[in-house]
């Protein structure tokens, strides 16, 4: 649809959408003028799209859409998902905290973050080398804490390191980010069914956060084979030197430490993941 579109109604359906979501005061009247052009332009600029010339685009209509539905996207969905996914790097922080204290002191470590360790990261208490697992280390331990608390800090300046805007990889793409940031939140980024699919749960939302804060800080977590997603076999035989720069490690570890175990499905964006 642009300008001097001759259907009618489909320009009266976009104008009223213009208006319902309080983006514009404009006539409903069916003419794809100045002023619809505007409004258009106006929701792009909002929410950093291609801009388009004032053509309504799919991803305008799109997020029109979402909004009709109180639905929310992007950065301000993200900023105030940092509160779940915050909470769930805090339980891994602590944990790992408890589990070196028991390690120092000769006691036995907490099962449940032995076991996640070896699930997410192949690291191990026992013998140095097996297949694909190994003796964790000091410097391990310090690499996974050092990368939660990078995350925490990231997560408090979310008003500046996330954005709203159209992912390089396609509109469909709910988040990316690259090293350093910022983190790119897209229309497909949203708690309401839309055109962009799905929508996806505060705990999938909370481990594309995690996973998303990886890739700012470590340079190799987009390689493609430290890149593994934890819904893919070969996730779980992922040598532990190429998990440790795994984003999807570090999102499944700290949902796993939360939920007391290995949610079924994992979180994130799988087969049949929505993270409720
Ligand atoms: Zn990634």
């Amino acid at each position: 649809m642009r300008k001097f579109e001759p259907d009618k109604v489909a320009v009266a359906l976009l104008q009223t959408a213009l208006v319902n979501t309080g983006i514009a005061t404009i006539n409903v009247d069916g003419i794809y003028g100045d002023k619809t052009a505007k409004a258009v332009r106006a929701v792009e600029t909002r929410f950093n799209m291609d801009l388009d010339e004032g053509s309504a685009a799919r991803q305008t209509l799109g997020i029109l859409d979402i909004l009709l539905q109180n639905g929310q996207l992007g950065q301000t969905l993200a900023q105030a998902d940092t509160a779940l996914a915050g909470k769930k790097v805090q339980a891994a922080l602590s944990a790992l905290a408890a589990f070196q204290t028991s390690r120092l002191s000769g006691k036995v470590p907490d099962t449940l973050t032995i076991d996640a360790l070896s699930v997410h990261f192949r690291l191990t208490l026992g013998s140095p080398t097996i297949g694909i697992t190994r003796q964790l280390t000091n410097a391990d331990l310090a690499t996974i804490i050092e990368r939660y608390t990078q995350l925490i800090g990231l997560f408090a300046a979310s008003a500046t390191r996330f954005r709203t805007g159209a992912p390089v990889n396609g509109i469909f793409t709910a988040a990316e980010a690259p090293i350093n940031g910022p983190v790119t939140f897209g229309p497909a980024f949203t708690n309401v069914n839309s055109n962009f699919g799905g929508f996806i749960g505060p705990n999938s939302r909370a481990a594309i956060l995690i996973h998303e804060g990886v890739h700012v800080f470590d340079r190799d977590s987009g390689r493609s084979d430290t890149h593994i997603s934890e819904f893919e076999p070969a996730y779980s035989i992922q040598p532990a030197d190429l998990s440790l720069h795994n984003p999807s490690s570090y999102a499944s570890f700290a949902a796993h430490i939360d939920s007391k175990r290995d949610p079924v499905p994992r979180f994130g964006l799988g087969p049949g993941a929505r993270g409720l």
